[in-house]
């Protein structure tokens, strides 16, 4: 455990006073200072350790300052720090290959991160269909730079709207609160069958294609019955439509393998990926696309690509971190590690009034807690939060396990290195947390 920082509140304040946070209304900013981290965990500056259970964002696979990615980048650092665009490098020759061979696709584009990958992914369908339109979730988040946040289904895009033109919205495969208000019994896979009618309206040779993520994340973790994808696959190929399948969160081991929907027995046309490309040690995503769209752009000109694409630091980060999965057999291990998380999570939702649903796959998951098991009332309204749910992260934070929650959502996410000593130690703090909200739900405050 490294030593207190001898000034870490000044830090904090510099941090607030010099630069401006994400996603945050300033004044209400509050983070913590990390001074260093190794695996699992992370350090603050009151020489604190902290349980990494949400990987970062999600990002963080390899766990904390991994040292073959380390020496993969300290090596290409002294080799070649940088390369324009347009330049061939090994490591670029070497990460092409292996995400040909990954993704079972054709040509890789590099980008700086998702949302610049999910902007190059509409452009390039645009271009190789002809058609303006695109197709994407409510309960999606494809990142935030214009396009990408214009893309993406949940008010994260308001901001910005009216955004881009040319995006479409349908509604996600949400079993637990269908949309359509079916169950298990009665389905009809309608959340396939209205983008059909949705196809209709908006004109098929409209439509470029349709943006999903290979199971969403940030909106709750929505894993899709098997038969979906397949049956969205038939749709698309009956309209020649592509599927842009963004697997910045869902890609790269997070649910055991490469990609979500090669759970599913799908190809998309497109993949885009990030976060789990690097585990974060460097900023890149990469944008995939098929045998015949790389064809196209043999003959058509690519518009697209900053000064920073390709970056040769960051390519040698992706192959060290991509060999490191291997070597480590990092999602075979997610797979196990997965299936005992599940039964967890089965057992929590069993004991506890609060916890509507669980969803997961390998070492991607979620809790989704209600006020009322019978009636579902989700425990803080969309888009927003409640007392309950202050309490139940207050006390996770102050238990120092750094976790995920949002609206009425609690994620399990942790690096795909950690260990069931490591799990259960996570999960036994969210178990305490999840017993105060029951007992807040049990006793309510009177009004
Ligand atoms: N797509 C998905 C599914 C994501 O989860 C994210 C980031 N959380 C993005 C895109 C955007 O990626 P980035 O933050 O690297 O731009």
């Amino acid at each position: 455990m490294p030593d207190a920082h001898p000034d870490s509140q000044q830090v904090i304040q510099d941090n607030r006073d010099h630069t401006l946070f994400s996603w945050s209304v300033q004044q209400a900013a509050n983070p913590i200072h990390m001074t260093g981290g190794k695996g699992s965990h992370f350090y603050d500056g009151d020489g604190g350790t902290w349980l990494d259970f949400s990987s970062q964002l999600i990002n963080l696979n390899v766990g904390h300052q991994h040292p073959a990615v380390l020496d993969a980048i300290k090596a290409q650092v002294d080799t070649l720090c940088f390369a324009g665009p347009s330049f061939a490098t090994d490591v670029r020759a070497t990460l092409g290959k292996k995400l040909r061979e990954v993704t079972g696709l054709g040509k890789s584009f590099f980008t700086l991160g998702g949302s610049e990958a999910n902007e190059n992914a509409m452009k390039m369908a645009r271009l190789y269909t002809g058609r303006d339109k695109i197709i994407t979730r409510y309960r999606s988040y494809h990142g935030a730079t214009m396009g990408s946040m214009t893309a993406s289904g949940d008010p994260r895009r308001w901001p910005v709207e009216p955004g881009v033109p040319g995006i479409v919205r349908a509604f996600d495969p949400y079993c637990y609160r269908c949309p359509f208000g079916q169950n298990v019994e009665s389905c009809k896979r309608e959340c396939v069958s209205h983008i059909e009618e949705i196809i209709q309206m908006e004109g098929p040779q409209n439509i470029a294609a349709i943006m999903v993520e290979g199971i969403t994340g940030s909106n709750g973790l929505l894993v899709p019955p098997d038969d979906y994808y397949p049956k969205l696959r038939a749709l698309c190929d009956k309209y020649g439509i592509l599927i842009i399948d963004d697997e910045v969160m869902s890609g790269f081991g997070r649910t055991g393998k490469w990609l979500a929907t090669q759970h599913y027995g799908i190809k998309p046309d497109i993949v885009t990926c990030a976060k789990g490309l690097t585990s974060g040690y460097m900023p890149l995503g990469a944008v995939v696309v098929s045998d015949a769209i790389a064809e196209y752009f043999e003959t058509h000109f690519l518009a697209g690509g900053l000064t920073y694409s390709g970056h040769p630091v960051s390519l040698a980060a992706a192959v060290a971190n991509l060999k490191v999965y291997e070597d480590e057999n990092l999602f075979g291990r997610t797979r196990e590690m997965g299936a005992y998380l599940a039964l967890r999570l089965e057992a929590m939702k069993a004991k506890y009034a609060c916890v509507g649903d669980v969803r997961y796959k390998g070492l991607f998951s979620v809790i989704e807690l209600v006020k009322d098991k019978a009636t579902r009332e989700p425990l803080a309204p969309f888009n927003g939060t409640s007392p309950e749910m202050g309490k139940l992260a207050g006390h996770i934070k102050s238990r120092h396990v750094y976790a995920y929650s949002r609206f009425n959502f609690l994620w399990v996410c942790p690096p795909l290195i950690i260990t069931k000593e490591e799990l259960d130690a996570g999960l036994a703090v969210y178990e305490e947390a999840l017993a105060l909200v029951d007992q807040m739900i049990a006793a309510p405050v009177a009004a």
